[in-house]
Formats: structure tokens, C-alpha cells, sequence
């Protein structure tokens, strides 16, 4: 839901925006206001060896830009004929411009002459070559200026397609405001650098708010407006849990604020005193708690809270913010450093999931169309569709993986899987690339590893009883399964307050592949973000769910409301839950069981 100011107040005096609080925690600090309008072009030198690079670099982002006309030019000729014919001409215009213009040389002589980067470069022949149309006063050259600008700033969009430049080098001490951020923007977010961020679009279960939360980085999203009534340099203070961005904050809010602050710092005090004790509810049974890592950063966050294992390993996130895919040994020694790092507890290792809200420009050589063009990204290639769709791909990440298998338990995990078939095909590839390795004596684990698939569609889960039968385990995601069977997108603040996991359509969908998993005796787990949040584990747990797989910074809560409560209760309680038609009336009854629950933490 966009939400507006409270109040309009003048300038300079306190002034609360209200949005979706979406990683806690309360940040004081100063506003960095990023434009993505016209997105800030970095700005450095290049050294003398680099010269080389950064001209094939210009070169690739210009063969992309004209990939990109081209098939503007195709869509063009849907168009009625006269207005066919018309953008013709001006795609034309533009596709000469890009096949080596004076825009193209005079980026290259900037390059190589004054050791610019290859956005700096462009932007400083945009402002050269469209100044001096302007100047001529003349409405036909005007608009040759506005096509410079036009290809110019295509290139510079080419370019940045990773602008891990310039979120890099944040100011320390930042509140980062921002229309919006990628999941692979907000990777490149420096904790020690950045107190938080807030942003204009995105929602609670966005993978830019799932990485705000693993990062331990208070966030809040879908304020509107923001990035114009903010300043840099403004004092905020960014209170993720309430979802308040207070400006010019008075010293009795600041007072307030600091005493929160410490009263979190106490809890989470608190809260770390459980890291070595188990996870076992008060009538005995054993609930596996583990980790969802995205960054290799992530693992001391990961021993901090005590984690039994990791439950899912992002492994997409190694594909962005950079201009080429990591290859086969570059993979392998990722997963690698996980494994050890992990002291011979099990890694469940996600395939790729790219598509929907994750991109990975740097994929596009290997996959040919930009996945950010499919009609409907949620519903596209994405998941294992990507990695069946090109075997290279898929076979470069297998061989990583069970290379990486040699050195610590590993579980492979099949993303977006919806039918069987996927999983055979997938299976064979595993075997496929198991044998080809073994022909070449590379060491690797005796056995397979177990392979396992999320279930995150709804078709998977009614299909759970098929995909139990030739699965080695399961993990339910509920972030997409509830965007899916609620039609509701979870990136889209707009229907934010919409997205309920405690629907029955849900609950049930997790119910039944919990049964399935029983049934056919493969363990099932939670990783979706509900896994983190202590109002749900009674109900998870009396489903049947005995694994949970979480940001870090969320495990010592849960971990305590596991330890407080008998999971003969729970089950009792789900029973009469799963008999509700209303998500309200679920929550009330949830919250109800929780109120009730006694406080046996440590
Ligand atoms: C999910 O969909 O619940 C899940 C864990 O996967 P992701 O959030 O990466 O889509
Ligand atoms: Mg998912």
C-alpha cells in the first residue's frame, strides 16, 4: 500500500512518513538520497592496464543497446503502417548512431585518452555533442539532440545494468532513500557503511526486503514520494519495525529513539544466550532450525545464532552485480567456503533462481534474451525452467556442486518446480554430470546428494503426494506459494496489505504437502519468510513441520517460542485453525494460543 505524509509541516521541522516496516531495527542517521531518475553515473579513472577492458565493455553495452533497438523495431511493425513506417526511420537513426557515431568515438577517445570509465565517458558526450545542437537553435537539430541523449542514455543504462559502483561507496552513516532497489542492489549494501534504507516501491516479502532482513539492515518500503521530498543530508532517523521515517527529528524524539535503541540492544543481549541450547518444544520433540544464507558474509551471522544447518542457500545472488557468470571453479569454491564454513552441518544448495524480482544481467550472454522483457516475469523462465532451458548453464552449477559435495553434506534443491517431469529431467542432469566428472577422477562424495524441490507453486503442492514419490525431500516456500495462490504480487506495496499467508488457500496448501511428505517419509521444510517469524511457529509446527530454515537474525526468537511451547498443544490448536474460513479469525486464534503460551526461554 502506498502510503502518504501524516503532515506537511515547513521545512526543517520534524516531519513522519509512514510505510511497510520491513526489517527491524531503528537506524539515526543522515538521508542519502539516491536520484534513479536520472541515475548518478559513476564517475572514476581507470588505470592504464584496464584501458582495454573498459573499451570492450563500451563495445558490449553498444551491441546490446542495438539488440535492444532491433527488437524495438520488430515490436514497431505491429504498429498501423504510417506509425510503422515512422519509428522506423527514428530506430534507424539510432541504430547508425550506435554503429560507430561521433557519440561512439569521442566515448572511446575519453576512454583511452583520459582513462574515463565507459559511463562517465558516455555522459560527458552526451552533454558535449547535445549542447552544441541546442545551441543552434534550430527545431530539426534539436531533436538530433534529443537522440544523442536518447542512445546516450541507453548506453549508460546498458552499462549500468550492475550499478554496483556507486551503492558501493555509501557514505558511512547513510539512511539510503531510494524510488527503488533491486535484491541485487541491496547485496551490495555495506552494514557497517549503511544504517538502513527506505524506498518507495517494494514489498514485505520482496527478496529486496528478504536481504534487508538477512543483512540485519532496518528497512522500510513503499513510502511514496519519497526521493522528492527527501534531501541529502536531511537527519532521519528509520524505525523498520514500526515503519516511521521521521525528518528533522526533534531531541525528544532523537532522546526516545536512542532509549529504543538500547532497550533492542538488551533484547538482542537477550536473545543470544540461547544460541547453544536445542530447539526442543516443552514436550520433548526436536525442531531443526536452521539458516537461508544469500551472501558468503551471511555465515557469521549464521554461527552468531547457533544454526543447525543452512535450509537454502541463495545461490542466484552469485550472479549479480557482476558483468560475466562465474564459472565452474569460481561456483565451486563459493560453495566451498560455505560448506567448511559451515563445519559439517548440512548445506541445502538452491539451483539458480533467477526471473521474477532477481535479475542477473550477467546471464544474458549465456541465455540470449534479457529475462526482464518476458510478458509476465512471475510466470516466465524463471526457477529450474532457466536451467533446463540451457543445459550449460545448469551443467556449469551441477559440477560446482558436487564438486563441493566432496568436502560437506550437501542437499541439492530445484527451484519453481511445478511438474514431474522437471525433476527427472533434472535428476538425469545430476547423474549426467556425476558420471562425466567421475570419468575424470575429480573427487566427489560416494553417494549423490539427496534432491530435494521447493514447493512454491500451488500446482506443486496439490501434485505433493507425485513429487514426494520421486523426491529425496521438500521445501515449502511460502513467499511465492502465497503470492501465486493469492494472485497477489509479493513486490507490489500497492496490494501489500493483501498478502496473507494465514489464508486458508495457503494453510491448506502447506497441510497437504506436509501430509504428502509424511506419508511418503521425506522431511519438509519451511524456508519462506513466515519460517522467521515466531507468530507462525505454533501453527507450523502443529501442521506437522518439524524444520525451519530462516534469516539468522530471526532464529533466537523462534528458537525461544519453540522452546515455550507443547507441541501437543500446537497440534491441538492447528487442528481447530485449519477449520476456519477467515485469515483474521485465524490470526486472532493464533494470537490467542501465543498469549496464553508461558515463557520458558533458557
Ligand atoms: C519462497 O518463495 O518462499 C522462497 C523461499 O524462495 P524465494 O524467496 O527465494 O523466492
Ligand atoms: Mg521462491
Amino acid at each position: 500500500m502506498k502510503n502518504d505524509r501524516t503532515d506537511a509541516p515547513p521545512p526543517g521541522s520534524e516531519r513522519v512518513y509512514q510505510g511497510l516496516g520491513v526489517a527491524p531495527g531503528i537506524a539515526l542517521g543522515t538521508a542519502w538520497v539516491s536520484d534513479d531518475t536520472a541515475p548518478s553515473t559513476p564517475e572514476y579513472l581507470i588505470e592504464p592496464e584496464a584501458v582495454a577492458a573498459e573499451l570492450q565493455r563500451l563495445k558490449e553495452a553498444v551491441a546490446f543497446a542495438a539488440k535492444q533497438l532491433r527488437k524495438l523495431k520488430v515490436k514497431a511493425q505491429a504498429l498501423p503502417p504510417a506509425a510503422a513506417e515512422e519509428l522506423g526511420y527514428l530506430l534507424d537513426a539510432r541504430l547508425q548512431m550506435l554503429a560507430g557515431s561521433r557519440l561512439i568515438r569521442t566515448a572511446e577517445k575519453l576512454i583511452t585518452e583520459l582513462r574515463l570509465n565507459a559511463e562517465a565517458a558516455v555522459r560527458a558526450t552526451i552533454a558535449e555533442i547535445s549542447d552544441g545542437f541546442s545551441r543552434m537553435n534550430d527545431a530539426y537539430l534539436a531533436a538530433r539532440g534529443d537522440d544523442v541523449r536518447e542512445v546516450g542514455e541507453r548506453l549508460i543504462r546498458c552499462l549500468m545494468a550492475t550499478p554496483y559502483v556507486a551503492l558501493k561507496h555509501l557514505p558511512e552513516g547513510s539512511i539510503l532513500i531510494a524510488a527503488d532497489l533491486t535484491p541485487a542492489d541491496t547485496a551490495l549494501l555495506d552494514p557497517k557503511l549503511v544504517l538502513g534504507f527506505a524506498t518507495e516501491q517494494g514489498g514485505k516479502e520482496s527478496h529486496t526486503a528478504i536481504m534487508a532482513r538477512s543483512l540485519g539492515v532496518p528497512a522500510i518500503l513503499g513510502i511514496a514520494d519519497l526521493v522528492t521530498v527527501l534531501k541529502t543530508g536531511d537527519p532521519i532517523i528509520l524505525d523498520g519495525h514500526a515503519g516511521k521515517l521521521i525528518v528533522h527529528p526533534t531531541p525528544e524524539t532523537r532522546a526516545q529513539y536512542e532509549a529504543g535503541e538500547a532497550a533492542l540492544k538488551q533484547e538482542r543481549k537477550r536473545l543470544s544466550r540461547l544460541r547453544d541450547v536445542p530447539g526442543v518444544t516443552l514436550d520433548g520433540f526436536t525442531i531443526g532450525l536452521n539458516v537461508n544464507l544469500e551472501l558468503p558474509r551471511d555465515l557469521d551471522g549464521a554461527h552468531t545464532v547457533g544454526a543447525e544447518g543452512v535450509g537454502l542457500l541463495r545461490t542466484e545472488f552469485l550472479y549479480m552485480n557482476r558483468d560475466a557468470a562465474p564459472d565452474e571453479d569460481e561456483q565451486y569454491e563459493f560453495l566451498r567456503a560455505v560448506i567448511e564454513g559451515m563445519d559439517g552441518r548440512p548445506v541445502t544448495v538452491r539451483t539458480i533462481d533467477v526471473g521474477g524480482d532477481k535479475l542477473a544481467p550477467a546471464l544474458r550472454e549465456q541465455i540470449g534474451e534479457p529475462l526482464e522483457e518476458s510478458p509476465n516475469p512471475a510466470l516466465g523462465v524463471r526457477g529450474v525452467r532457466l536451467s533446463l532451458a540451457h543445459p550449460r548453464l545448469f551443467d556449469t552449477q551441477l559440477a560446482a556442486i558436487l564438486r563441493a559435495a566432496a568436502h560437506g553434506p550437501i542437499r541439492i534443491l530445484l527451484p519453481m518446480i511445478s511438474q514431474i517431469s522437471e525433476v527427472h529431467a533434472a535428476r538425469e542432469a545430476v547423474e549426467r554430470v556425476y558420471k562425466r566428472l567421475k570419468r575424470r577422477k575429480v573427487p566427489l562424495p560416494e553417494k549423490l546428494p539427496p534432491l530435494g524441490v521447493m514447493i512454491e507453486v500451488p500446482g506443486a503442492a496439490l501434485s505433493a503426494d507425485g513429487l514426494a514419490a520421486v523426491s529425496d525431500f521438500f521445501a515449502i516456500g511460502t513467499n511465492d506459494l502465497t503470492m501465486y495462490t493469492l494472485a497477489i504480487d509479493r513486490g507490489d506495496e500497492r496490494v501489500a496489505a493483501l498478502y496473507e499467508p494465514l489464508h486458508p488457500a495457503v494453510l491448506r496448501l502447506i497441510q497437504f504437502t506436509v501430509e504428502a511428505g509424511l506419508r511418503y517419509r521425506i522431511p519438509v521444510s519451511i524456508c519462506g519468510e513466515i519460517a522467521g517469524d515466531p507468530r507462525f511457529t505454533p501453527l507450523l509446527l502443529g501442521l506437522g513441520v518439524r524444520e525451519l530454515s530462516m534469516s539468522a537474525p530471526k532464529l533466537p526468537s523462534v528458537k525461544e517460542r519453540v522452546r515455550a511451547l507443547s507441541l501437543t498443544e500446537a497440534s491441538r490448536r492447528a487442528r481447530t485453525i485449519m477449520d476456519q474460513a477467515d485469515a483474521k479469525r485465524i490470526g486472532e486464534l493464533l494470537d490467542d494460543f501465543i498469549a496464553n503460551l508461558g515463557s520458558h526461554s533458557v
